[in-house]
């Protein structure tokens, strides 16, 4: 076994892949875990990042990190409005990507070879790049198989609302990056998925059928490497000492990750729900996820103080930690695909709370194909959130979604054992990279 290793090390020695992450929270933890992965296999690494959400290279001495100019100005480089961004920044980085890949290439030290460039699925001008520079690109698609917005009519679980929404300013943007998205995947040298086969067998068969390049779902990602070390935010650990002091699964965990936003009114609802309910909750609030506030200031004052230590609100969460910690009993989420996964990976049930794009599409299969969570689609309010976590928290259904998601979390931890179907993916992948 050592030996053969040893082999597989020595093959992959010299060979050198340039990974390309999107700039936004959920793109980069799956790019850098897949990085680690790729290193763990023999690989060397290089990463190409924009100045905007700028890596912490600091946590990857092994990788070599080269930053490229986006060119956003202050107003540009925003959530607000995430299509118009993702535009920008592959008309923006054209120009200075091709100037560093164009010299990693010709850099190269002796006995190196590049083998692919991978890159974000969000980053379609890459495409027309590579083929001029002449390297594979493979494509890492970040979200969910199921969501892919042309195939909606194909999918009888999906409702027209559940059609990802994204609000944008000038919507014929919107068509112009879904195609430059899909189309740059059709052609590239393969799409790498962070899914598993037994979640999302129909649609990836679907898939296949479409596009006729090879496909790898390699997924959870986060299962090999944690997402710590690539957060842009740091994450505050007295989350856990103050788990550790609450019952076994008596916790309400509240995150809408890392783009999402709310006004004051929804605020105000959220914190009295989590009141009302009695339950101890442990509540992500990121600063600028309330417009218009700083951070929690719109709360009533002594809020917390209230509750007598029921509810303990941080700015970023060692999330992962969160989920897989003994005291966590529900993650009330936004449905972004890394958070389901992670909710999926250690067996806690959801309240779905989609705000925009793929979340709705993830929230409609938590509730009504995986049945593993509750879709919150009223307004948001006290009384209705109060409801919900009862169910949840209380209640048999919410037992019976526990029981369907431990279930998954089982189906997880065989497709990543040797022989289970994303422990074959990887090697599938890897063995595609060397005939490069
Ligand atoms: N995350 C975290 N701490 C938090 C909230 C989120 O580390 O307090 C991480 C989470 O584990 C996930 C990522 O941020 O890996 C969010 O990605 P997701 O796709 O769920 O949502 P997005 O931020 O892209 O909307």
């Amino acid at each position: 076994m050592g030996s053969q290793r040893e082999f597989h090390l020595q093959q992959r020695k010299g060979r050198r892949v340039i990974l390309f992450p999107l700039p936004l929270q959920g793109h980069i933890n799956p790019m850098l875990q897949l990085a680690s992965i790729l290193y763990n296999k023999g690989f060397s690494i290089s990463i190409i990042h924009t100045n905007f959400n700028s890596l912490n290279s600091s946590n990857y001495p092994h990788f070599s990190f080269h930053s490229i100019p986006d060119g956003l100005s202050q107003s540009e480089a925003s959530f607000a409005d995430i299509v118009s961004l993702l535009s920008l920044l592959n008309v923006k980085c054209a120009a200075p990507f091709q100037d560093c890949l164009a010299k990693l290439l010709s850099n190269i030290v002796e006995g190196e070879s590049i083998a692919c460039l991978i890159t974000d699925s969000g980053w379609y001008f890459t495409q027309a790049v590579a083929q001029s520079l002449k390297i594979p690109r493979l494509v890492l698609r970040t979200n969910s198989v199921v969501n892919r917005m042309h195939l909606v009519p194909e999918l009888p679980p999906l409702r027209v609302k559940d059609i990802p929404v994204f609000e944008t300013r000038i919507p014929e943007t919107l068509h112009q990056v879904a195609l430059g998205l899909t189309n740059q995947t059709k052609v590239s040298s393969g799409c790498i998925w962070n899914s598993f086969q037994d979640l999302e067998q129909i649609s990836l068969a679907t898939l296949r059928k479409e596009f006729p390049i090879p496909m790898f779902p390699v997924g959870p990602l986060h299962k090999y490497f944690p997402a710590s070390s690539s957060s842009l935010l740091s994450q505050d650990q007295s989350s856990i000492p103050w788990l550790d002091k609450q019952p076994p699964k008596s916790v309400i965990y509240v995150s809408f990750g890392s783009i999402a936003a709310i006004n004051e009114t929804e605020l105000l609802e959220i914190a009295w729900g989590l009141a009302n309910c009695r339950l101890p909750f442990l509540w992500v609030v990121r600063p600028g996820l309330v417009r218009g506030a700083e951070w929690i200031e719109p709360l009533p004052k002594g809020f917390l103080e209230m509750l007598d230590g029921r509810g303990h609100i941080v700015k970023w969460a060692p999330q992962q930690e969160v989920l897989a910690h003994p005291a966590t009993g529900v993650f009330w989420t936004h449905n972004g695909w890394n958070s389901t996964l992670e909710s999926i990976c250690e067996g806690v049930p959801m309240i779905c709370q989609p705000c925009f794009g793929d979340q709705m599409v993830n929230a409609r299969y938590v509730s009504h194909v995986w049945k593993v969570g509750l879709h919150l689609e009223r307004k948001l309010e006290r009384g209705e959130i109060e409801k919900a976590i009862r169910r949840v928290m209380l209640e048999a259904e919410g037992q019976e979604m526990r029981e369907r998601i431990v279930y998954l979390k089982e189906k997880v931890d065989l497709c990543l054992k040797q022989g289970g179907s994303s422990y074959q993916s990887l090697e599938n992948l890897i063995n595609y990279i060397l005939s490069f």
